[in-house]
């Protein structure tokens, strides 16, 4: 059997940058990875000459963002794309009334207006809110509280509906009041023209990553972890386990002894969303030019409700549309062709029938994905913002869980999985760590390149 000091467990976001900061404080560390591939996920498919962010595609917010720091340290190339998530404006966005007719923009920015004096109602609900309270029922109240006619609250309801389905793949009734709260975003939005998974890349370089080792077992006591894969057993001072929550949950991973509390009834209140990437592109562009969003209002916009535009990221005039909460698990054995053809009638309502079938149609299936189980974790009715910090406590000394949900501040993020990975190895060397040592050289080492 191998012994290391730290096994760490995933290759995604937070593993690598547990692990890099352990090498590099002089640890012998091994990243045990299910799949062929490291990035967990952040994936960025290549197979069609463009990079496809399957995974996360934004860092919501550079300022002050650790994320945005090793993007430019790596040379990462970005392109600024505010508005992923799921403002109401602040860049210029194509809505859409219920009837099909563009806002005039003096609407749409009444609209936007109340969205924001809702959010400003809302902020004060929600704090005082009952412990078992949904989002549905704190929205509901904010509503309530303006004294608007029916058809100006619908508006402002189904907007409250789309934002728990885009920003957390979550139906409205089933997100804690609470489950928006820490959705923060500070100054622009940005992605990555050539893919997210550079990140993944760079913090990888250097380490002992073992491919297609798919972790069964992690066994744990005071004198340290064992943890079991059908190509053998390795053992370690100390473990960081960032596998996801469906993961940690599921039969087909077991740690023994079982989790102790607060770790395992904060996992119990976390839960696998259902959030799908639909990728539309086209032989040429017939939406509006200069803007960041198109978004629809009303019943028809149940599902299909927003598009960004991606075109300014590689020139092919590309939508990209996500099916989110319901509208993922109604159409999770759909066929592409099903989907594309769902979406298409809604945006010929928009752009009328001439609007061409799209040349490509690449979506997302992390539903059925074995090692996600879905896309990132919401907090439950009944849950609060303490349960993601709880999913870290060190358990006996040698356990500790990291990944996006174990992070309070912007969980379900790639930050989150950043930020989770280094509180895991300041743990472990038990002093904390500047978290530039992820993208500072270290002495006698060359930076890379900007390209
Ligand atoms: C469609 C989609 C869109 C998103 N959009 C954004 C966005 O725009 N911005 C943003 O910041 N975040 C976004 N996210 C969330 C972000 O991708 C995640 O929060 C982050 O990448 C999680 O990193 P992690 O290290 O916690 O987990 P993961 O990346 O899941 O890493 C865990 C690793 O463990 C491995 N693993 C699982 N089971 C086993 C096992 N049994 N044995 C060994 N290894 C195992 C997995 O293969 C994986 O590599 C998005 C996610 C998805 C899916």
């Amino acid at each position: 059997m191998e012994h290391l000091d730290t096994i760490v467990v995933g290759a995604g976001i937070a593993g690598l940058a547990a692990a890099r900061l352990l090498q590099r404080n002089g640890r012998r560390v091994v990243v045990l990875e299910a799949r062929d591939r490291i990035g967990g996920r952040v994936w960025t498919d290549r197979s069609d000459g463009e990079a496809t962010d399957l995974g996360a595609s934004w860092i919501h917010g550079i300022d002050g963002s650790p994320v945005a720091a090793a993007a430019e340290a790596f040379g990462l190339r970005t392109v600024e794309f505010t508005v992923g998530g799921y403002q109401p404006d602040s860049r210029p966005i194509a809505y859409y009334a219920p009837d099909a007719t563009r806002l005039p923009d003096e609407d749409a920015k009444a609209f936007a207006d109340d969205i924001h004096t809702v959010d400003a109602t809302l902020a004060t609900v929600v704090a005082s809110s009952a412990p078992d309270a949904s989002y549905r029922d704190v929205t509901e109240e904010a509503i309530a509280r303006q004294g608007w006619d029916e058809q100006r609250a619908a508006r402002v309801r189904e907007y409250l509906e789309h934002r728990s389905e885009e920003q957390y793949g979550a139906w409205i009734e089933d997100l804690a009041a609470h489950g928006l709260d820490d959705d923060s975003i500070d100054g622009d939005e940005v992605v990555f023209p050539e893919g997210y998974a550079q990140l993944a890349d760079g913090l990888a370089e250097g380490l002992d990553v073992r491919l297609e080792h798919v972790v069964t077992h992690v066994g744990w006591s005071a004198d340290g972890v064992v943890v079991s894969t059908p190509e053998g057993d390795f053992s370690a001072a100390t473990a960081v386990v960032t596998v996801p929550v469906s993961v940690l949950k599921s039969e087909a991973f077991r740690i023994e002894p079982a989790l102790p509390d607060p770790v395992a009834a904060a996992l119990g209140r976390l839960q696998m969303n259902a959030f799908e990437k639909v990728f539309l592109r086209f032989d040429e562009k017939f939406w509006d030019d200069g803007v960041y969003a198109i978004r629809q209002q009303g019943p028809e916009a149940a599902w299909w409700h927003s598009w960004y535009d991606l075109t300014a990221l590689h020139g092919t005039p590309t939508l990209l549309t996500f099916a989110a909460g319901p509208a993922a698990v109604a159409t999770r054995d759909w066929s592409d062709e099903q989907v594309a053809a769902s979406v298409l009638e809604q945006l010929r309502r928009l752009y009328g029938d001439a609007v061409p079938a799209p040349a490509r149609v690449h979506r997302t299936a992390w539903q059925d994905d074995p090692f996600a189980h879905g896309s990132y974790a919401y907090m439950t009715v009944g849950s609060t913002t303490a349960d993601h910090d709880d999913l870290a406590t060190p358990i006996g000394g040698v356990l500790h869980l990291a990944g996006e949900a174990t992070w309070t501040d912007d969980p379900a993020t790639v930050t989150a999985a950043l930020c989770s990975g280094h509180r895991a190895a300041s743990r472990i060397l038990n002093r904390e760590l500047p978290i530039d040592e992820l993208w500072v050289p270290e002495a006698g080492e060359r930076g890379r390149d900007p390209r």
